[in-house]
């Protein structure tokens, strides 16, 4: 039995005021993270006040990136051991933003998932095929690719930490639009991962591993995507900036 993870991806959005005030917000209405695990990750300005707020409430605060290096002459960066100070439990590394915005390759994020998991934090490692990948029928190939070519480097290393590592599939073009993929187009691509991550890491861990959905996950599709047998949480961005809406998908897809 795999727990939900659900995590809040805000991206370039909110100052550290806006930040307190969400967490306060959200810490009232008493997110219960017996039954889920719950994750935020603001923008880097705000991780620490996040997580100083968030602290004793079992709720992770995560960074939605990190650097490949851990110090150094690498201006504008932000190593993990400076992120794992801040308060940070988690990482979201390879969102399709960083792809195709900031020219990420495999290699690199594979480097980074490396640096997040043997540093002790829990990954989410995202993948996902775009429209015209999808159109023209090779979603399964690109899904394999990008695993592959990220964890298999990580094989050694993911033998005995595969519990840090969490999947996220979001189809780049269900991210922002409110295009959500059909629950069963999701549960095809999310079934063919774990097949894939058997074959990479072993079945058990295969059984073990999360597998996120994200792509305009909002309150109201969140039933029917978590109903899917490996969909086992979401990744949420636009319907995580408000804390009632991010409340309700936590609450909702932790019941189905
Ligand atoms: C995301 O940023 O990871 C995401 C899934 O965004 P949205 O929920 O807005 O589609």
């Amino acid at each position: 039995m795999r727990k939900p993870v659900f995590a809040a991806n805000w991206k370039m959005n909110k100052t550290i005021h806006d930040a307190e005030s969400y967490c306060d917000s959200l810490l009232k209405l008493k997110p219960d993270t017996t039954v889920a695990d719950i994750v935020v990750a603001p923008p880097f300005t705000a991780v620490n006040a996040v997580a100083t707020r968030l602290k004793g409430s079992g709720i992770q605060t995560a960074a939605q990136n990190v650097s490949t290096e851990l110090s150094g002459a690498f201006t504008g960066e932000i190593g993990l051991p400076m992120l794992t100070e801040a308060g940070c439990s988690v990482v979201i590394v390879g969102h399709s933003e960083r792809r195709t915005l900031f020219g990420e390759s495999p290699g690199v994020i594979s480097s980074k998932l490396e640096r997040v998991i043997s540093g002790g934090l829990t990954a989410i490692f995202c993948i996902g095929e775009t429209l015209s990948e999808r159109e023209q029928g090779t979603t399964d190939n690109v899904l394999k690719h990008q695993l592959e070519m990220s964890l298999k480097p990580l094989q050694a290393l993911l033998s005995d930490r595969d519990r840090q590592l969490i999947v996220a599939y979001e189809p780049v073009w269900a991210i922002g639009t409110g295009k959500v993929a059909t629950p069963e187009q999701a549960q095809l691509a999310h079934h063919q991962i774990r097949v894939i991550l058997g074959n990479l890491l072993g079945t058990d861990a295969a059984k073990r591993i999360r597998i996120q959905y994200g792509g305009s996950v909002k309150p109201d599709n969140t039933a029917i995507l978590m109903s899917q047998p490996d969909i086992d949480g979401a990744l949420v961005g636009g319907a995580s900036l408000a804390p009632d809406s991010f409340f309700d998908i936590v609450r909702i897809g932790s019941v189905v």
